[in-house]
């Protein structure tokens, strides 16, 4: 059958710059004025929208938004100009470029949301009707949240941040950790707030030679501690959860379905944390669900500080039915104000929820003032700054 789909005509990059409502200081970087790149993809007279996440520095992973722009720019883009829609949903986004999947999701994103729009129909719903013809659980419409909060200088200070947003509705807290911020934290907030659903994430700040810091969290009625050590590491987590009771998540070290048979295998983790820009995008990212799904291995999903169009895709991917843990998916108040999306998700306070978008595409509209000053911010940050050693 001769292919007749709709060619990409035209992929537009708006690298971005905007200011956080709040900072998140995890145990290796600090987040407060956040880049991303808008993607803008054109065919069949339709617009698809992707973002991608990574940050000024390699921190989270070796992506940055200097390299993003480099590999979009100089090799994603020119292999996608003037291909046939139906011929790139057959394969991944450019398989033949290795990694950079933060990048590549961006991409897979604005495809995705594409194809939604050009069959006039939802994401969401789109992916509901997969699910169904595969005889699964139908998707959720509206998905369980909690929040993330950073390191803060003292326990008063974060005790008063938690119980502000336990009062906002959040039902799971998220506590980021590190060595010397860990134990005393949990045991204080464990003691202040008995009931709530509470982890924590260390970001690969730990060593073995932490293990008797690390066993006494298992005091501390964890839901799970998230990626306690190396950022690449799947075996030492295997060596660690023999020891623990409380459930090791992975989150840095899986980036593919591979990487969380082994993990699963081996029993380096219980639960994993699935990010869409970590896997590559939201189909990877629902091949992941997949496999999970039918292992059984609970799943939620990771949050990178999205702006709206990046949210959107997490809410809807949080509507699979194999993601039964809460999601790192705060109301967009907790984020940037304004965003760059027209719709504003806000949080369900009665059971700690948010609704999935369900408009068509991703369900977001772009909003193209609010673009054009994120983007003259991007343009006029000197980023030279971060090319200097932190200390
Ligand atoms: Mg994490």
């Amino acid at each position: 059958m001769s292919d007749t789909s709709p060619v990409i005509e035209k992929i537009e990059l708006h690298p971005v710059a905007m200011q956080l409502v709040e900072s998140l200081q995890t145990s290796g970087w600090n987040d407060s004025f956040r880049p991303a790149i808008m993607v803008e993809i054109h065919a069949g007279g339709q617009v698809g929208w992707g973002e991608c996440v990574a940050g000024w520095t390699p921190g989270y992973c070796y992506e940055t938004i200097g390299t993003a722009l480099h590999v979009l720019s100089d090799f994603i883009v020119p292999a996608l100009l003037g291909k046939s829609l139906e011929a790139l949903n057959r394969t991944r986004v450019t398989p033949q470029y290795r990694g950079h999947p933060l990048t590549k999701s961006a991409i897979d994103m604005a495809l995705c949301d594409l194809n939604a729009r050009l069959s006039g129909q939802s994401l969401s719903q789109l992916m509901g009707q997969s699910l169904a013809a595969e005889g699964a659980t139908h998707r959720r419409e509206r998905v369980v949240v909690g929040v993330s909060i950073g390191i803060h200088p003292t326990i008063d200070e974060t005790v008063a941040i938690i119980d502000k947003r336990v009062k906002e509705g959040y039902g799971r807290v998220k506590l980021k950790i590190k060595p010397g911020w860990d134990v005393e934290l949990l045991r204080e907030v464990r003691r202040q707030f008995p009931h709530i659903l509470l982890m924590a994430d260390a970001n690969s700040a730990y060593t073995m030679d932490n293990l008797a810091t690390l066993k006494k969290f298992d005091e501390f009625r964890l839901l799970m501690v998230e990626q306690p050590l190396g950022n690449d590491d799947i075996y030492e987590h295997s060596l660690l959860q023999k020891h623990l009771e409380t459930p090791i998540c992975l989150d840095e070290s899986i980036h593919t379905v591979d990487d969380a048979r082994l993990a699963i295998d081996i029993g380096a983790c219980r639960i994993i944390n699935l990010k869409v820009s970590r896997v590559g995008g939201i189909r990877p990212a629902i091949a992941m669900h997949n496999f999970c799904y039918n292992t059984g291995v609970p799943l939620w999903i990771g949050g990178m500080l999205e702006t709206g169009i990046g949210r959107a895709a997490n809410l809807i991917v949080a509507g699979l039915p194999g993601i039964t843990l809460p999601s790192d998916i705060s109301a967009t108040n907790r984020y940037y104000d304004p965003d760059l999306t027209d719709e504003v998700f806000t949080l369900d306070a009665a059971d700690s929820t948010i609704t999935v978008p369900t408009g068509v595409g991703l369900g977001v509209t772009l909003n193209r003032d609010r673009l054009a000053v994120a983007e003259d911010a991007f343009a006029r940050f000197p980023k030279t700054k971060f090319m200097a050693p932190s200390h």
